[in-house]
């Protein structure tokens, strides 16, 4: 028997339902994982292992009532430490959160729990989900105080962002699933580079509320996980309208595990767009992602040449739009209703500096914000502000709504796009933080799926040789509005075939 930390959900709930093995010790496993090798990779801001064992032993007690239950009952997951979690501490990787303990639920979280799955923890971030690598989040780890997320792959690289610490979660075994959010790729990107499978759902087929926000426009939650198949397990748990996020979608939920049993690709036309393919794409990472497609042909999918010109603004649009929401969606971290306050300050200089309800605002931003999101909401201001209003964030407005329609026309040749997910293999640490321009360009591939609200997945499409590691590369399957089905029928197709997503990091 494989080890139980290494179990994927469909095999450990079927071992659950079998009685061979039982959630505690499901859940004991992954921490017994977790005190061998996190102090290494990082993964985890806190962690819950009373709280955790207590839902194990709650979840068996249902189990042996004969309870009918889910297929994600006992099953220990992850979350991002973006997702408000009643009575767990929250962070979003910011000081200005440092000490905030949610007083509700995020409803992601809360069908989570309700399906019976166990918290094991919350796991890194770029602070705010801003970021491409973890590099941003104002955290040392849970098991590592003077380290943040590695990638389980190669340790002197990043994992990816900004869900970094779901991914190497995923990939180093240290919970069975977990959960990201993706506004321009955070978990697409890190799954790629960490060489899980990550969903982006269509914007609206999954709340957000209480999931911290950092653009509303573009943010949406998903599942990061071994395979496809544990994607569609989560999918059906975490989807569907809330009373509570007047942008989730009434649609029905179809059971996305019930297309998986097609398994054929025959009238299947993928599209290839060259405009995913120029420059800035390492010739490596393209020979992978060019080699899977193939395989989808083998698969008997049609594969098309397509173009998307459009394509080209959406990194452009992107960093216009998303700023501008974040500059709105954080002005409520003020110092006064959460979290970080100057008036609490450990430094008695800077209390004495607050001479007025104003210098509290500003100072406790100061003290609380790192610089990416400092950053961000200055780019965000100036772009809502009222002489650069017409030019820029109207005007990115206006590309974004072209964005979208030439998807939509694209969708009626092709019904899925097949592109790289990262231009590069994972980084070393500190290659790109000091340029956040080259840090952005890690997103254009991601991106334009955002403004246009598509779905997209990342699946582990092969890896690259480099200094003795093997560096993974994914492959970004985008359908049109609500195409859940589409893709993670194809994604898994594609892993009947391979074992890309079977292979695991030797962590040293
Ligand atoms: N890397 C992108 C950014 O920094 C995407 C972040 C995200 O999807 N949360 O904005």
């Amino acid at each position: 028997m494989n080890e139980l930390y290494s179990f994927t959900i469909k095999e450990a709930s079927e071992k659950l339902a079998s009685g061979e093995i039982t959630s505690e010790r499901l859940t004991e496993a992954i921490f017994e994982r977790i005190e061998e090798i996190d102090s290494k990779v990082g993964a985890y801001i806190t962690l819950c292992k009373e709280k955790a064992l207590e839902m194990a032993r709650e979840s068996d007690l249902r189990r042996k009532n004969g309870a009918t239950l889910s297929e994600i009952d006992g099953i220990p997951v992850a979350v991002k430490d973006l997702f408000l979690t009643k009575g767990v501490r929250t962070t979003a990787a910011s000081n200005i959160l440092n000490d905030f303990v949610p007083i509700y639920e995020s409803t992601v979280t809360r069908k989570l729990w309700e399906a019976g799955a166990v918290l094991i923890g919350k796991t890194n971030l770029d602070q705010f989900a801003m970021g491409s690598s973890t590099e941003t989040s104002a955290y040392n780890t849970a098991t590592d105080f003077d380290s943040t997320t590695r990638n389980p792959w190669d340790l002197d690289r990043i994992p990816g962002g900004s869900s970094g610490g779901s991914a190497a979660a995923v990939a180093a075994d240290l919970c069975v699933a977990a959960i990201g959010t993706d506004t321009g790729g955070s978990i697409r990107q890190p799954a790629s580079l960490c060489s899980i499978t990550g969903l982006k759902p269509t914007y609206g087929r999954v709340s957000r509320y209480g999931t911290i926000a950092m653009a509303s426009s573009l943010d949406q939650a998903g599942p990061m996980t071994k395979t496809v198949e544990d994607a569609a397990i989560l999918l059906n748990i975490i989807s569907g309208y809330d009373k509570f996020d007047s942008t989730s979608s009434d649609k029905p939920i179809p059971n996305y595990c019930e297309k998986l049993k097609v398994k054929s690709l025959k009238s299947m036309r993928i599209g290839v767009s060259a405009e995913f393919f120029g420059e800035g794409l390492d010739s490596e990472v393209e020979a992978v992602v060019r080699n899977a497609i193939s395989e989808f042909e083998k698969l008997g999918a049609k594969i098309v040449p397509v173009s998307l010109p459009m394509v080209h603004y959406a990194l452009a649009v992107y960093y216009i739009l998303m700023p501008a929401e974040v500059s709105s969606n954080l002005a409520r971290y003020d110092g006064i209703r959460f979290g970080h306050s100057v008036l609490k300050s450990k430094s008695e200089s800077q209390m004495s500096k607050a001479e007025s309800l104003e210098d509290v605002y500003n100072l406790s931003r100061e003290e609380g914000f790192g610089a990416e999101t400092k950053r961000r909401i200055m780019l965000g201001s100036y772009v809502l502000s009222a002489g650069y209003y017409d030019a820029y964030y109207k005007k990115a407005q206006r590309v974004r709504t072209l964005i979208k329609a030439e998807f939509e026309k694209i969708f009626e040749e092709v019904d899925l796009l097949a592109t790289p997910v990262s231009p590069t293999l994972p980084f070393k640490f500190g290659e790109k933080s000091a340029d956040p321009l080259s840090m952005y360009l890690s997103d254009i591939m991601t991106v334009p799926v955002n403004p246009a609200g598509l779905p997209a997945i990342s699946i582990p499409a092969g890896f690259v040789e480099k200094d003795d590691k093997s560096l993974p590369v994914g492959l970004q399957l985008i359908g049109p509005m609500w195409s859940e089905e589409t893709i993670l029928m194809a994604g898994h197709t594609f892993q009947q075939s391979t074992d890309w997503h079977k292979r695991k990091p030797e962590i040293q």
